[in-house]
């Protein structure tokens, strides 16, 4: 679901702009995923191995590792083609997707990131890196996931907090006299401590340092040392150093000289090093560490610690802190214009906080571990002479070692991060290095929308790539996406049932009204409580839309030709309620445009809702019945004439939202000879504001309103539907006049079979409606029911008090009228005014009941 609105904003702002007239490209295309399609091949390989396994976690968990196993004995090249099948397939099911949910993407112009000219693009990349020294090799502590095999990047580490344990450990003096206690989360690594570190300034340890301590169970002979980064505070103020484990620790043998004691394999198993623990898995050697410290009297507490715990995003295996040898890339020189791009505007992050969010972490970059120990993805393009130690880089293997003349190389087997090839993605599609028109024409790109999960991993480096080998930004708008959840806001997940697929559900509602429910949701800054009752709501809009079509197409047959919208008459030769769904129509293809320029789907959506249903369908369609039965043909083409030109617009203002069903009639609509070969390609309406009148509102509402009383006291008469009954009206000469001139429309909407208009107020009649600009009564025999006629205007009359002691506190409430806009303040006056009035006269009706 997170990816169909991804594609849905996405195709929305696209069918919008291309069909402002700009020269759109949405360019398709997937990355390779290197950890994520290898794990998954490797597991595909298993499963084929061990079909009889019950799947579940624990048959995946082996499947992967006899996939493993079966990956190495068959062989990289091997292996690689069927991650190519996969490929091919899992390629195939994202397009066929993508055209089911009508994303209007350029399909000639797909990409992969393992297509040969990116790959060359990839190359291109790391050789003027490295020549520049901005990519470099070095063994440092790395993140490593023991069943992946492979370094990951600290973006790719999962933190959980889980329950632990905080050992204290007894370190004796090498003379006898006494001991220093540490404490460890990680017992099993002090194999691998090469000192103990305590803060030169804490008085506890002044006398200490410089001296020798004996490591228990391995009886090695370690320095206490002093350094400014250990805590006093923690623990018990001393530090067990392992350089070869720990990142700060790492650091700490640098600044003293360490020796750095590998303990730990990559496999997660103890090392020669670890002396008796060898060959034990690492949570083993934990334990029996643990047991023979506390049987030599050397643990001296244990406290319950909550751990933050490093696990593998694609596999969730607890990480290993490791000294691996890797290629890094050089960050901060990188990141400085990544920062200023953004502070200065030229890249415009929206919602405005995730802009604090991106700055805060390019400013606090480290250098990336790019190297992975995995075969699926672009090979490091790099050789080394063993004989000589010579590193050449570039895009082919080199005939022979140009320092010694050797001709046997070694390559690099290692692949880059899948981010590195990501990273290059606005202008790697596009042609670059070549000088392509496309990369000339479509460079920088205008928007990219993600979500906020890749901000770091994708949309921090795009930028970066891009300043640094385009000179200038990858794109001007970055757009960033809520989390679509379920209906109670909680997250999708499987395991607790709540995933809804897709495809599923378009299959079973229409693409149309998934697409438009996931908009309506998709306010900026929040995350989308997406249900199947909001689906069934925008089925229901689409049936809607369809059958006001038919109505529509059945009143074009009956009449004379020249009743396709081809332009509206003069606006003076127009009926109220053309001028004013006109009207309507251009104010509300104004708050579309808007909105959809700030990124608001939810209000995009809304408004063109609102508009549909509300404006056209229940009272614009209603209102025009009357000429459309008129007997001159005349009249008829005029009413035909804007009920199409307005219907033409509503499918092309719709059109982004609901692509299908907007294609689909029009077309219907021009007999299938449309102007153009496709609605996308027709103008989305640019409002005129000439034609916007709010005076042409607010007589429409005061039709609007005496149709809704009529209707209202008509149903509480308990009037039959087929009875029409005369009404009475008093209202001032404005409102009279603009009743009369609509008398048949108001007859026809609300039953009603003469208006007469009274010089007095109605109030005293039980029954009545009141508005700010009318009373009415109906004129019907029939005996009304006092005491269910009292208790109405009781409710009534309740109701607007409260409504009126709240409009007054609100109103006397000083910093609500320092915070509120002046609009909202001066409607609720209005509104209190008004109110007045209404209770005056309810009061008055229910005098005369009793
Ligand atoms: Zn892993
Ligand atoms: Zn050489």
């Amino acid at each position: 679901m997170g990816h169909m609105l991804e594609h849905t904003e996405i195709d929305i702002l696209m069918r919008w702009h291309r069909m402002r007239g700009k020269d759109v490209l949405w360019l398709p295309g997937t990355d390779h995923a290197s950890i994520a399609t290898q794990l998954i091949v490797e597991q595909e390989i298993g499963r084929q191995a061990l079909p009889e396994l019950e799947p579940g976690p624990s048959a995946r968990a082996t499947w992967r590792r006899e996939g493993q196993r079966r990956r190495i004995k068959m062989g990289r090249e091997k292996f690689l083609e069927l991650c190519w099948k996969w490929k091919e397939q899992n390629g195939g099911t994202i397009r066929r997707q993508m055209e089911r949910l009508g994303a209007s993407c350029d399909w000639t112009r797909d990409r992969f990131t393992m297509d040969p000219a990116y790959s060359l693009a990839v190359q291109e990349v790391f050789v003027r890196l490295y020549r520049e020294g901005l990519i470099y090799r070095g063994k440092y502590i790395v993140n490593w996931c023991p069943r992946c095999g492979t370094a990951v990047s600290d973006l790719e580490v999962i933190h959980e907090e889980r329950p632990g344990h905080l050992w204290y450990i007894r370190y004796p003096f090498e003379n006898g006299s006494g001991s220093i206690s540490v404490a460890t989360t990680r017992p099993e690594t002090m194999l691998g401590d090469t000192a103990v570190a305590v803060n030169p300034a804490d008085e506890r340890y002044r006398s200490a340092v410089g001296r020798k301590l004996v490591l228990p169970l391995l009886k090695r002979v370690i320095p206490v040392i002093a350094d400014d980064f250990v805590d006093p505070q923690f623990g018990t103020g001393a530090v067990k150093v392992t350089p070869a484990h720990d990142p700060n620790d790492y650091d700490m043998s640098l600044r003293h000289n360490l020796p750095r004691l590998e303990v730990i394999d990559t496999s997660a198993m103890m090392t020669e090093e670890a002396g008796p623990y060898r060959g034990m898995d690492r949570f083993e050697a934990r334990e029996k560490v643990i047991q023979d410290l506390r049987e030599q009297g050397l643990l001296e507490k244990t406290e319950d610690y909550p751990l933050s715990v490093g696990t593998c995003q694609r596999c969730k295996t607890v990480l290993e802190p490791l000294l691996s040898t890797q290629w890094f890339m050089k960050m901060q020189e990188l990141a400085e214009p990544a920062i200023r791009v953004v502070e200065e505007g030229r890249i415009r992050i929206t919602p405005e906080n995730y802009r604090k969010i991106y700055l805060d972490w390019v400013r606090n970059i480290h250098d990336w571990c790019i190297s992975r120990q995995l075969w699926w993805g672009h090979r490091i393009p790099v050789w080394y002479c063993d004989a000589c130690g010579e590193v050449m880089v570039g895009h082919e293997a080199p005939p022979a070692c140009p320092h010694c003349q050797g001709e046997k190389l070694r390559p690099e087997l290692d692949v880059l991060d899948t981010w590195f090839s990501s990273a290059l993605w606005p202008f790697a599609t596009l042609g670059w290095p070549g000088d392509t028109p496309d990369l000339r024409r479509f460079y920088p790109n205008d928007l990219m929308i993600m979500g906020f999960d890749i901000l770091f991993f994708w949309g921090a480096r795009m930028i970066m790539m891009g300043m640094k080998f385009m000179n200038d930004v990858p794109f001007r708008e970055l757009f960033i996406h809520g989390l679509v959840r379920d209906a109670e806001k909680q997250k999708m997940s499987k395991t607790k049932g709540n995933v809804i697929d897709p495809l599923e559900i378009t299959e079973e509602y229409g693409t149309d009204a998934v697409r438009f429910a996931l908009a309506i949701s998709a306010a900026p800054g929040t995350d989308i409580a997406f249900s199947v009752d909001n689906v069934q709501s925008y089925r229901a809009f689409a049936n809607k839309i369809w059958n006001a079509a038919r109505f529509i197409f059945m009143n074009m047959e009956r009449a004379p030709q020249g009743t396709l919208p081809n332009g509206v008459p003069q606006a003076s030769a127009q009926a109220l309620e053309d001028r004013w769904i006109l009207s309507r129509f251009h104010r509300t293809a104004r708050e579309v445009n808007e909105a959809l320029d700030a990124y608001r789907f939810d209000e995009a959506a809304h408004r063109v809702y609102t508009f549909f249903w509300g404006d056209f369908c229940d009272w614009y369609i209603e209102l025009s019945k009357l000429r459309l039965n008129a007997e001159e043909p005349e009249v008829v083409q005029a009413a035909l004439r804007v009920l199409t030109t307005v219907f033409d617009g509503a499918l092309r203002m719709l059109s982004p939202f609901m692509p299908f069903i907007t294609e689909e009639l029009w077309h219907a609509l021009y007999g299938d000879k449309p102007p153009l070969k496709s609605i996308a390609l027709a103008a989305f309406p640019e409002p005129d504001d000439e034609r916007i009148d709010e005076r042409l509102k607010s007589e429409m509402s005061v039709l609007q309103d005496l149709i809704v009383s009529v209707r209202q006291i008509r149903h509480d008469l308990k009037v039959e539907p087929k009875v029409s009954a005369p009404i009475r009206v008093f209202a001032d000469d404005g409102v009279r006049r603009l009743i009369e001139e609509n008398r048949e429309a108001v007859e026809r909407l609300a039953n009603v079979s003469g208006i007469t208009f009274v010089e007095s107020e109605l109030s005293k009649v039980a029954s009545a409606r009141h508005t700010a600009r009318f009373d009415v009564v109906v004129e019907y025999e029939k005996k009304v029911d006092t005491a269910a006629e009292r208790v109405r205007l009781e409710k009534d009359l309740a109701k607007m008090e409260s409504e009126q002691a709240n409009a007054r506190r609100q109103l006397a409430n000083e910093q609500f009228l320092a915070k509120a806009p002046e609009k909202v303040v001066e409607g609720l006056r209005k509104r209190a005014a008004e109110l007045e009035v209404l209770l005056d006269k309810a009061k008055a009706g229910l005098g005369a009941l009793k």
